[in-house]
């Protein structure tokens, strides 16, 4: 496969046990979510900001990412759902109804399912995605 070209970086939404927030796809740059950030505006405001941050990073200026992001997480999950041609908003249902089977005996891993998935949809409204 060749790899594709310097130019097609893009954001991610990351969420590890250390970390949770915007990361780039070929290096180091972040911009981690502000604890107690709960509000749906807020978070979008904080969205917008790190998108701008993202456009005006220089990939060149940070560490090349050594590990790429995890491609299961929630927001990946849903993300490939719709681009293999679910509309957005029937991919987050088939999604949580996944999630619902898959963490019935994990409520953490269940409400987190769950954020990120209203994380998406805030997102799409807002014209993030
Ligand atoms: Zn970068």
């Amino acid at each position: 496969m060749p790899q594709p070209p310097k130019s097609n970086r893009e954001l991610i939404w990351t969420v590890d046990r250390n970390f949770q927030g915007w990361t780039c796809s070929q290096c180091e740059w972040n911009s981690p979510l502000p604890t107690l950030l709960n509000d749906p505006e807020a978070k979008t405001a904080f969205d917008r900001l790190a998108a701008a941050k993202f456009r005006d990073h220089k990939c060149a200026d940070h560490l090349s990412r050594l590990a790429p992001a995890p491609a299961d997480s929630f927001t990946a999950r849903i993300k490939n759902m719709v681009a293999h041609g679910f509309k957005p908003k029937d991919a987050v249902e088939l999604f949580l109804q996944e999630a619902a089977l898959e963490f019935r005996n994990q409520p953490q891993m269940l409400a987190q399912a769950k954020s990120e998935a209203e994380d998406f949809l805030r997102r799409l409204r807002a014209g993030l995605i």
